[in-house]
């Protein structure tokens, strides 16, 4: 009962990226509920994750101490392993032990094989200071280039970069009350961002008309005015007639064309293939009905426009967002209150562990790897070499590690093993490294191949910062404290480069936090100082230092170079084929975060989603004789799984669609192993698989 809480804490939500502020009510250090607070993303607004996610807290597989492998633990890859069986493969260590260890692994492999040879994955689950701190350490200590996070498995905003030069939303979701159509293409905020999704649905109720994108019947779509159910892969030709229709009507910005844009020219030429008619071929949507959403986009007053996974989680992913852009900015769609273009992000703190500078291509505050002047810049200022040339991306790391050239891995916070593609051949990967360092709160199926596994702290119980989707910077301060000896991931990793011979002995959170706000433009202004004053401030600061909303409103960071680059027509690697008739497609649930790490260890979202299913159309699981929870096989080239076949009336005929959250039948055992040519995001989305019932 509520007489029975002894304290209480206020922490971020570690889930999504709208970055809810949420109460912690404790008894004897456990999470007895949690309730929304009043932050500036979710005014008192929680989803069931928020609500009901916490628990994974005290669960009892937390990692409480540093562990070592046993000397007679081989590493299996042939299927999955995780929490107790993972843990009998090690033996309790000290944190001078297991440092010394990590250390020592990655000093030898380095100095035999050279710094390339070394390779590390952050997470976007963890704070700036996090990110900052790894980039560092693997740039400084490591010496390598090789330098990515799990923001490569979904990366909705190298295109956005391509068309601002800003790497963040131009507005935020709130803009949406400004707004009197939002265009939503491959998004699924209902599950995936459902405090967003509360305020959109508020501004829906009101007037504002929402175009929606999306394959599937989402729950969304009945509040649509305009829900365009498009064929899988067909996006770049549906965007591209739209786009076209509204040049060829006369319908777009021409003033914001003449003063703003580049490349316009070149854009007209490339959409003029894609007529209604072949829109409504490669789509399957009524030729009209492309014109409608095409014209009522166009005659909007104030339109925000979102994209999400199912447009970036393609090995054509980028051209299916540089169309979105492209639309936008020809109908002059940005830079005006509920105008903006606002790409979802995904875990809690994408935006920041970007902006801090954890990936193989930027430094921090995306400044570039290849520019001479901005490597002598930190040179100077880290004491230090910074790797002159681009490092691998998350996916390629592990395809390195398969071929031998990559030998040593640190892993924090990310779970591979879970969230790659191909994961028979991602297991093989981990296994074949020659020594192997996995940080996080859980015996995750990426620790069974771990030579150390260093015990983390969760982000409610720790200090820190974390940026939202919105580029609001929020203070997190511990509401409890970490389990054994867990120690937050900025201090492990200072205290393994220490051990690598780095003089950060005396770095903490705010001489991280006040370092990386001096390096990042987009910072300007901020001090630690400042958020233990505010809690929290969205960037850039404006002249009275409220942070700006809306930007652009006075023209483009530098004109969009490549406005877009369409494939002509779906441009998917594996069509459905005799073998496999069917298009797997992958994605989340509202009560399962991510690989399930965390939501599969709160009884409460467990209880409300226990097991995987195979969605199927029910016109499908007739013709193939399968009944509501029979057990079915689906199968593609990479492997297969079993799990219990469910009609999904919302799925398209001929798709067999899958959350990635179950470790009992991975989907990303089936998913395939192609990367997109710009943001080498892998495909979770297209492939072909067959289905059968068991
Ligand atoms: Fe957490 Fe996102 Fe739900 Fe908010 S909407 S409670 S941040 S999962």
């Amino acid at each position: 009962g509520r007489s029975a809480v002894t304290a209480e804490g206020e922490t971020v939500c570690p889930f999504c990226s709208v970055g809810c502020r949420v109460t912690l009510h404790l008894v004897d250090d456990r999470v007895v509920w949690a309730e929304g607070a009043d932050g500036p993303a979710n005014h008192g607004r929680l989803c069931v994750k928020g609500r009901f996610g916490f628990a994974y807290l005290r669960h009892e597989e937390r990692l409480t101490t540093p562990l070592i492998r046993r000397a007679d633990a081989p590493k299996d890859p042939s299927h999955g392993l995780r929490g107790a069986e993972v843990l009998s493969l090690f033996r309790p260590a000290s944190w001078e032990e297991a440092l010394a260890h990590a250390a020592e692994g990655f000093a030898r492999l380095r100095d035999h094989h050279g710094p390339s040879a070394l390779g590390v994955l952050g997470s976007a689950k963890g704070s700036n200071e996090d990110a900052y701190l790894l980039q560092k350490l693997a740039r400084l200590g490591f010496g390598t280039p090789h330098i990515d996070h799990c923001t490569r498995l979904c990366a909705s905003v190298p295109p956005l970069t391509e068309a601002t030069g800003f790497a963040a939303v131009t507005a935020p979701i709130e803009e949406i009350a400004h707004s009197d159509v939002v265009l939503m293409v491959g998004s699924n905020p209902d599950m995936n961002h459902p405090v967003a999704a509360s305020f959109l649905k508020g501004a829906l109720r009101r007037s504002t008309k929402l175009i929606l994108m999306d394959p599937h019947a989402q729950s969304l779509s009945r509040f649509a005015s305009h829900h365009l159910p498009l064929a899988p892969g067909s996006d770049v030709a549906l965007l591209s007639a739209m786009t076209r229709l509204v040049i060829a009507e006369g319908l777009y910005n021409k003033a914001f064309v003449a003063q703003r844009l580049e490349g316009f020219e070149a854009l007209r030429a490339r959409v003029e293939p894609f007529t209604l008619d072949v829109a409504a071929r490669c789509s399957g949507l009524a030729p009209e009905v492309i014109a409608e959403a095409a014209r009522l986009f166009a005659g909007a007053r104030a339109a925000m426009t979102f994209w999400g996974m199912g447009a970036s989680q393609h090995a054509f992913g980028a051209d299916n967002i540089r169309a979105v852009i492209a639309l936008a900015l020809v109908c002059g769609q940005v830079g005006r209150p509920g105008a903006g273009l606002h790409p979802l992000r995904g875990q809690n703190n994408v935006q920041g562990s970007c902006d801090a500078g954890l990936l193989p291509n930027y430094l921090p505050g995306y400044r570039s790897l290849e520019s001479a002047a901005e490597r002598a810049a930190f040179d100077e200022m880290w004491d230090g070499h910074v790797p002159s040339a681009a490092g691998l991306t998350v996916v390629e790391m592990l395809d390195a590690a398969r071929r031998g050239t990559i030998r040593g891995l640190y892993v924090v916070g990310g779970n591979p093993a879970m969230a790659n593609p191909d994961l028979a051949a991602t297991r093989a990967a981990l296994a074949s490294l020659d020594h192997l360092v996995v940080q996080d709160i859980f015996p995750t199926e990426t620790t069974a191949f771990a030579d150390v596994i260093l015990p983390a702290a969760a982000l409610a119980e720790r200090e820190g910062t974390v940026t939202n989707t919105d580029r609001m910077v929020q203070r997190v301060k511990p509401a409890l404290a970490p389990p054994g000896v867990a120690r937050p991931d900025w201090l492990i990793v200072r205290d393994l480069a220490v051990r690598l011979g780095l003089p950060w002995e005396d770095v903490t959170v705010k001489t991280l936090f006040d370092e990386m706000a001096s390096v990042v433009p987009a910072l300007a202004g901020f001090k630690w100082s400042r958020l233990v004053r505010d809690s929290h401030a969205r960037y850039p600061l404006d002249s009275a230092d409220l942070g700006r909303n809306s930007l652009f409103a006075d023209g483009f960071a530098r004109g969009p170079r490549a406005l877009i680059a369409p494939l002509d027509g779906p441009g998917a690697d594996e069509m459905p084929d005799a073998d496999y008739p069917f298009i797997l497609m992958t994605g989340r649930l509202r009560e399962h975060w991510h690989t399930g790490a965390m939501t599969r260890r709160a009884p409460v979202l467990e209880a409300l989603s226990h097991e995987p299913r195979a969605h199927l159309h029910p016109d499908d699981l007739a013709r193939l004789g399968i009944a509501t929870g029979d057990t079915v096989e689906v199968r593609t080239r990479r492997g297969m799984v079993h799990l219990a076949a469910r009609p999904d009336p919302a799925v398209r005929p001929g798709v067999v669609w899958m959350a990635m959250s179950f470790f009992e039948a991975a989907a990303n055992e089936l998913t395939i192993n192609r990367l997109d040519p710009t943001t080498r995001v892998p495909e979770f989305k297209f492939c072909a698989a067959a289905v059968e019932r068991c």
